[in-house]
């Protein structure tokens, strides 16, 4: 018996389970569920449907180039059966099971890895964009000028204390550094 793949959104089909489509060219279409075979009358296309297997692997959300991906494909040459065969292969579907488990979590974290940089570029970007909806402009004009207002009288002073003579400068630096130590 062998486990199908549904044709739209290749998921897992158990025997028992699912419906055949036969074109007239004989061509097998295996759905899962009514809501596969549905889309499939309706023309859609699985690789634009965003909750389709076919769409996540062609937006590079998913493993798509793996090793362990070999391992399940199908192959039509009749095998004799073999007791041995048949053991060997059953631990090996589990460790590759295993192998892809991990493979797949690896990819996805990494994939989040990303996203999550780009998501805070994108909301540095938004709010310095938008930072007259958090703050609005006229907030911090009246503090502005408040600071604008002493700077220009030290700039008066400076003004002032390059007018004064050299030797006057000295004294006051004098006076300073003795203010500093007492
Ligand atoms: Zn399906």
């Amino acid at each position: 018996m062998r486990i199908e793949r549904c044709y739209f959104c290749s998921s897992p089909i158990y025997p028992g389970h699912g419906i055949v489509f036969v074109r007239n060219d004989c061509k097998l279409f295996r759905f899962c569920r009514s809501k596969c075979r549905r889309r499939f009358n309706q023309k859609k296309n699985p690789r634009k449907t965003k909750w389709t297997k076919a769409y996540r692997k062609a937006a590079g959300k998913e493993l798509v180039n793996d090793p362990s991906f070999e391992f399940e494909k199908r192959r039509n040459i009749p095998l004799k059966y073999n007791r041995e065969l048949w053991n060997k292969t059953i631990e090996a579907m589990k460790t590759v099971t295993q192998i892809r488990k991990r493979r797949e979590s690896e990819f996805v974290l990494k994939r989040l890895r990303k996203a999550n940089t780009i998501e805070r570029e994108r909301d540095i970007k938004e709010v310095k964009r938008d930072m007259a909806l958090i703050k609005s402009p006229a907030a911090g004009m009246k503090r502005e000028k408040r600071k604008t207002k002493p700077k220009v009288i030290v700039k008066f002073e400076d003004e002032m204390e390059e007018e004064n003579s050299e030797e006057e400068e000295e004294m006051e630096e004098e006076s300073e550094t003795e203010m500093v130590a007492a």
